[in-house]
C-alpha cells in the first residue's frame, strides 16, 4: 500500500507533536515529507531525524543556520521562511497537509495548500475565524478539501457521516468551561495567566488554553463550525460540559440528537483526519461508562465569560470584523500571558478594537492582511 505523504505545519507545537505520535505508531502508513516550526530548532531537528523528513522549514529566518548545523549529515533539505513553507506545502509530492500552526500565521500556508488542491487537516482555527470566506472559497474553487481536526468539529463531522442526506437543524457545541468555570467574577478578574494555563481536561498549547479560559476558544469554534458546515450562528448552541466526554452533537428535524463521545485526547481526531476514512488505534484511554457514572451540562455564563458573545456578535457583523476579533485577541492573549493586562482586560481590548474597526463588507485576501496588521498595531498601542 502506498504511504500517505504528509506535511505537518507547526510540528513542534501541541497538535504537531501529538500528530507525530500518531505517525510514530503507524510508520507503515505515513511518509513525512515536510515538518515546520516557528522557532523551536532543537525539537524540529530531532523530529526531522526521527521521521526522516524530506524537507524541513524554520519560519523564523534568523534561525536557519542553527537548524542547518543541527541537521548536518542528515538528508533532509533545510529551508527558512514562510514562502518556502507555502511552496513546499503546495508541492506535488504532498498528499495531505496538517495545518497545526498557531494563529493568523497559519493563513498563508493553508491557502497555498488549498490552492494546490490538497487535503488539509485543519487544526488552525484562527485561519477560519480571520478569513473563513476566503478559505472556503479557495477550497471549493480548487477542489480541495478540509478535514476538521478540532475535536468538536471532528465530532460534528463524524455525526454527519450518519445523516444520510438529512439536513441538521442544530449543532450542540460542547465546551469544557475551562479552569475558571466555577470561579466568581471577582476571583476570575484577578486570576493570573499561570492559573489559566491549568486546563482541567485537555493538553493544549498556551494560546488555545488561555482562549479556553476566556471561552474565546468556543466563540472561535462557533465561527469555525459556521464556515465548515455552512450554518448560521443561530443554529449553534454552545453548552458547557465539564467532563469533555461528549465532543459535540448534531440535532435533526425529528428531534433526534447524534453525539460523538470519547476520552479527551487530541490524538483521536488527529488520527482520524490523517488517515481518513479509516480509524487507527492511538493508545488513548477508552471510555468506561459505569465508572463515569454521570455527565453534566449547563448554559455558558455571559457575565463571567463575555468573549463568547463578542465572537457571536462579530460573526453576525460579518465582513472583516471576525478578522479584527482574532487579531485583537492574539495581541491580548500575549499581553495577558506576559502579565501586562488583566483577565477582563482581554475583553476590554477586544471591545475597543471591534468598536473602532473600519468595516469592509466583502474582504479579499489583501483586506484581511491589512485588517490584521492594522488591528495588531492598534491593540498594541492600547496596551
Ligand atoms: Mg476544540
Amino acid at each position: 500500500m502506498q504511504k500517505r505523504r504528509i506535511a505537518i505545519l507547526g510540528s513542534t507545537g501541541s497538535i504537531g507533536t501529538q500528530a507525530l505520535d500518531v505517525v510514530r505508531r503507524h510508520k507503515d502508513l505515513f511518509d513525512v515529507r515536510l515538518l515546520s516550526a516557528n522557532n523551536s530548532v532543537e525539537l524540529l531537528a530531532a523530529q526531522a531525524r526521527e521521521f526522516d523528513a524530506a524537507n524541513v522549514v524554520i519560519c523564523n529566518e534568523s534561525r536557519y543556520s542553527e537548524l542547518k548545523s543541527l541537521l548536518q549529515g542528515c538528508e533532509a533539505n533545510v529551508f527558512a521562511g514562510v514562502q518556502s513553507l507555502c511552496d513546499l506545502a503546495a508541492s506535488a509530492d504532498v498528499d495531505m497537509v496538517l495545518g497545526a500552526m498557531v494563529g493568523f500565521s497559519g493563513l498563508r500556508p493553508t491557502l497555498a495548500a488549498l490552492e494546490a488542491g490538497k487535503i488539509v487537516a485543519l487544526a488552525n482555527k484562527e485561519t477560519l475565524v480571520a478569513a473563513g470566506s476566503v478559505v472556503m472559497r479557495t477550497m471549493r474553487k480548487n477542489n480541495a478539501c478540509i478535514l476538521p481536526v478540532d475535536s468538536e468539529h471532528s465530532a460534528i463531522f463524524q455525526c454527519l457521516l450518519g445523516a444520510q442526506g438529512n439536513a441538521l437543524v442544530k449543532v450542540h457545541l460542547t465546551a469544557s468551561g475551562g479552569p475558571f468555570r466555577t470561579w466568581s467574577r471577582e476571583k476570575i478578574a484577578s486570576a493570573k495567566a499561570s492559573a489559566a494555563l491549568k486546563h482541567p481536561n485537555w493538553d493544549m498549547g498556551a494560546k488555545v488554553t488561555i482562549d479556553s479560559a476566556t471561552m474565546m476558544n468556543k466563540g472561535f469554534e462557533l465561527i469555525e463550525a459556521c464556515h465548515l458546515f455552512d450554518l448560521s450562528p443561530d443554529m449553534v448552541n454552545v453548552v458547557v460540559h465539564p467532563e469533555s466526554i461528549v465532543h459535540s452533537m448534531v440535532e435533526f428535524e425529528d428531534g433526534a440528537v447524534i453525539a460523538q463521545l470519547g476520552c479527551p485526547d487530541m490524538r483521536e481526531p488527529i488520527a482520524l483526519a490523517l488517515n481518513f476514512p479509516a480509524r487507527l488505534p492511538v493508545g488513548n484511554r477508552k471510555l468506561d461508562f459505569a465508572q463515569l457514572g454521570s455527565l453534566h451540562f449547563e448554559a455558558p455564563d455571559p457575565q463571567r465569560f463575555p468573549n463568547l458573545e463578542l465572537a457571536k456578535a462579530a460573526f453576525r457583523r460579518g465582513g472583516n470584523i471576525p478578522c479584527v476579533l482574532n487579531a485583537a485577541n492574539e495581541v491580548a492573549v500575549k499581553a495577558y500571558l506576559n502579565d501586562e493586562i488583566s483577565f477582563y482586560g482581554i475583553s476590554d481590548l477586544l471591545e475597543h478594537c471591534l468598536n473602532g474597526a473600519t468595516f469592509v463588507a466583502e474582504p479579499g485576501l489583501d483586506d484581511i492582511f491589512a485588517t490584521h496588521e492594522e488591528t495588531v498595531r492598534k491593540a498594541q498601542e492600547l496596551i
